[in-house]
């Protein structure tokens, strides 16, 4: 046992394992099963848990998608489909998000977990979880990505805004999956970024805050402004009025800094173990303000 009275254990008791071998196959058992099936990837999030705490996966039919070919990155002509069971390394090592248009994407990548655990872990499985810290939400809710969702009456698409509708909630069914994400291209010279904080400041900590930011600009002025805030709310979320407050501005110091306030005043981070809510919200109107900034410096770059 830790000093912090719990380990990490796997400790999960599964109703059933089912391994099928396509889509039509998985929607099928997820049907049959309802609320009593469940969808693994990586298992990074469902396997560990702490001994007696509350596992998500106990008892239920686990329906295990990684050997289904849903591990594809492919550019098409309307953007690039990330399939819901490729890695975090995977990804990272897709060359187009090394682009700057892309960096807050590859920054949330490369800080999330390690690398071996980056080995197994998908994004399906991190946006899926609806973690309000779930480190790769914030840079496609910038990069305005759609999530292509398989259920039994065919593919239906949502956008990620929509997605998250409660803490640990998404807007999946019981007999639905994620099947893929779409990232819209983007202009060539957009600026994003992606900041975290961690309590540790090691690189296996989940986030007390993060953030991520995008801009386009014409001349002197911003045109299109977003930034998303994580683990300050139950969800990862748009912080709107702070990103009306850029457009059609200057991004000069003071607009900055009022906009970073405007969107750490859209936050409700609760008093946890980890930090106050007090601490979150100071933190949030900084790290706001250095993805801004990075994102003006990349898009003039
Ligand atoms: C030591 C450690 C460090 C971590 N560090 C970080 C970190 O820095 N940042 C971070 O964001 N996360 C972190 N995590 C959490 C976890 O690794 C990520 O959320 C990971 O991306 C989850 O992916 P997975 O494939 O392992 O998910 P799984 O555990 O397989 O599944 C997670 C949830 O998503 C559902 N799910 C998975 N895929 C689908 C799908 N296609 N359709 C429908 N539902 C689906 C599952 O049913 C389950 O509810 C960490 C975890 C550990 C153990």
């Amino acid at each position: 046992m830790s000093e912090r009275g719990y380990k990490m254990s796997i400790a999960l008791k599964f109703e059933g394992y089912h391994r099928p071998a396509n889509v039509d196959q998985a929607v099928k058992i997820l049907t049959k099963y309802g609320n009593n099936a469940q969808v693994i990837a990586g298992g990074t999030d469902i396997l560990p848990r702490r001994p007696g705490g509350n596992n998500a996966g106990n008892g239920k039919h686990l329906v295990d998608i990684v050997h289904m070919g849903l591990d594809y990155i492919r550019e098409e002509k309307n953007g690039i489909y990330i399939a819901a069971a490729a890695t975090i390394n995977s990804i990272g090592a897709f060359p187009l998000f090394s682009q700057t248009p892309y960096l807050a994407l590859s920054e949330a990548l490369a800080c999330h977990s390690t690398r071996t655990i980056r080995n197994r872990a998908t994004i399906g499985g991190n946006l899926c979880n609806a973690s309000p810290c779930a480190d790769l939400a914030l840079p496609l809710l910038v990069l305005g990505a759609r999530l292509i969702v398989a259920g039994p009456e065919g593919n239906r698409q949502i956008p990620i805004q929509d997605f998250y509708v409660g803490t640990n909630l998404c807007a999946l069914d019981s007999n639905e999956m994620l099947l893929e994400i779409c990232i819209p291209f983007c202009e060539e010279k957009t600026g994003t970024s992606f900041l975290k904080l961690g309590r540790q400041q090691t690189v296996i900590d989940m986030a007390l805050v993060n953030v991520a930011t995008f801009l386009t600009m014409e001349g002197q002025c911003c045109v299109t402004v977003r930034i998303a805030l994580g683990s300050v709310g139950p969800v990862p979320f748009r912080a709107k009025k702070a990103e009306s407050m850029l457009t059609g501005k200057r991004p000069d110091k003071k607009t900055i800094q009022l906009a970073a306030e405007a969107a750490a005043e859209a936050s409700a981070p609760l008093d946890d173990i980890r930090a106050t809510a007090a601490y979150r919200k100071k933190m949030a109107v900084i790290l706001v303000r250095q993805a801004l900034e990075n994102s003006v410096r990349r898009y003039q770059a």
